[in-house]
């Protein structure tokens, strides 16, 4: 039989075109009760790999609050106090600029990634898959056994077995959602805080308590009992997939072309009559989201390739070439080219790394001191005598830095001379401080009503920062020219210095 009827009866078998599974979904029956999955213990090549991924990203983890820089935290994202840290520097909601351009690069990261690559965050890295299939499914296999014991547990009564086993797996279940409790506490107060609340008494830290108590139970639920269906039903990026994914994108495929017409009762060599799937079902069994990856994409799979460890071992045993279900394009499979680094994976890889630059770019060039030089509300120019005139400024200055700033001030470009009111500046560490000061200029050397000036701040001999501000004054005019300062259609409502 030639290819294409293989394929053209492969797909009347799978029913291409006939999409009535997307009207439901595996883990919800027709009484729109939920159907438990008990999917298979995975086993092979990815699933080894992504135990070892899941391994040192669980390492990053929970230990990621406890680092410190000079005694700060690494990582700090304080919704309360609106203070975030990001490898140790600083963010003001001052910074929202800098954190809406960087969100804004972000999606569109996330967006072309998915174009280009698909699913893969949500198999390898995305947080809920890897607790829940590498931390709390695999304690569920340890304790309760594989998929045929789980439901033979399930169905069983309430005997000593079975309360022994639940009851120990929700033990275990709970104790490590506290822990994740507190570390994902730890990242929003600071590890710090957090072992305050956990060694002073309760009522020292009743609000602290709750919120640990409350996120342990969240953690206990989703992982208990919501599991699969954060993906299904709450995860806007999985939600998001049917928009985003298109033909050329890569993602867990079954390979219809060389896998249909599928049969049971084959030998490899009858490849000429029947596809190359033996069905039997074991994807399907071993797959989280309860799915049938043979019907093609679908929304509830989350890449996590299960299903092409389990069709390799098949293929194995049945002497056929691995590679049946496989991280492919929809246009890879009917074209029959294999996964290649295409121009455009190359364009999208470009263009991610462009971005990841202008993230970093972003998050570098940022300054540490932010400066702010404005005319005091209210004042125009002070005639200072001895033919000055002066100027009354006020100046903020935001240290996001780690350590106390002394600040002082040069003008940069224009004449003049900066007099302090009070003492110098120094702002005091992630905290901000403000003080005034008079510009003083020479009257003969104001040739304009609104003089730009450019004003530089200085740590010691390290100049943080240059801002502009403008400087107000008369016109002077020598007597020859017939006129004088005073001849100023404004100059009326100048403030002479007390
Ligand atoms: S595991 Fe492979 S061979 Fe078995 S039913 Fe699934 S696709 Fe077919
Ligand atoms: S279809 Fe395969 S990759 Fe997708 S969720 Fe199921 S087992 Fe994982």
């Amino acid at each position: 039989m030639a290819d294409e009827e293989v394929a053209k009866k492969g797909k009347e078998i799978v029913g291409e075109g006939d999409e009535a599974f997307r009207d439901t979904i595996a883990t919800i029956n027709e009484k729109g009760r939920r159907n438990w999955i008990f999917p298979k213990k995975p086993k092979g090549r990815l699933y080894n790999a992504r135990t070892f991924v899941s391994f040192f990203y669980l390492i990053i983890f929970f230990t990621l609050p406890f680092i410190k820089v000079n005694g700060n935290p690494l990582f700090l994202i304080n919704i309360l106090e609106r203070k975030f840290v990001l490898f140790g520097v600083i963010f003001w909601p001052q910074d929202f600029v800098i954190f809406g351009i960087g969100m804004i690069t972000f999606m569109v990261f996330i967006v072309l990634f998915t174009i280009a690559f698909g699913r893969i965050f949500c198999g390898w890295v995305c947080p809920q898959t890897i607790f829940m299939e590498m931390v709390f499914r695999k304690i569920e296999y340890w304790i309760d056994g594989d998929a045929e014991q789980q439901r033979k547990l399930d169905k069983q009564a309430w005997d000593r077995e079975k309360i022994l086993k639940r009851g120990g797996k929700w033990v275990v279940f709970y104790l490590i959602s506290l822990l994740i409790a507190n570390t994902f506490l730890s990242y929003i107060i600071g590890v710090d805080k957090l072992f305050q609340i956990i060694s002073e008494p309760i009522s020292q830290h009743t609000g602290g308590f709750a919120a640990l108590l409350i996120f342990s139970a969240v953690f206990f639920g989703v992982y208990t009992w919501f599991r699969e269906q954060v993906c299904i039903i709450v995860c806007p990026y999985g939600r998001l997939q049917g928009v985003m994914l298109d033909p050329n994108s890569i993602v867990v495929a079954y390979d219809n072309v060389r896998g249909e017409p599928r049969s049971k009762h084959v030998r490899a060599g009858e490849a000429q009559i029947h596809g190359d799937c033996v069905d039997c079902s074991l994807c399907v069994k071993v797959c989280p989201t309860g799915i049938d990856i043979r019907n093609g994409t679908q929304l509830e799979c989350i890449n996590c390739t299960a299903c092409i460890d389990v069709c390799d071992s098949v293929m194995e045993k049945t002497h056929r070439p691995t590679g049946l279900i496989r991280y492919a394009s929809e246009t890879g499979i009917k074209s029959k080219t294999p996964l290649r680094f295409t121009n455009r994976l190359k364009a999208y890889s470009f263009v991610l790394s462009l971005l990841i630059g202008v993230l970093v770019f972003i998050l570098v060039t940022r300054s540490a001191v932010d400066v702010t030089v404005f005319r005091a509300a209210g004042q125009l120019f002070q005639d200072q005598g001895d033919n000055k005139i002066s100027n009354l400024y006020t100046v903020r200055v935001i240290n996001k830095t780690h350590e106390d700033v002394p600040v002082t001030f040069k003008i940069e470009s224009g004449d003049g001379t900066i007099q302090m009111v009070g003492k110098d500046l120094s702002v005091k560490k992630e905290s901000r401080g403000e003080t005034t000061f008079f510009i003083i200029r020479d009257k003969e050397k104001i040739t304009e009503r609104k003089t730009k000036l450019k004003i530089s701040a200085w740590q010691g001999n390290e100049k943080l920062q240059t801002v502009s501000t403008t400087f107000l004054g008369p016109v002077y005019r020598p007597e020859s020219d017939g006129n004088s300062e005073g001849d100023h259609e404004e100059d009326h409502d100048y403030n002479e210095k007390k």
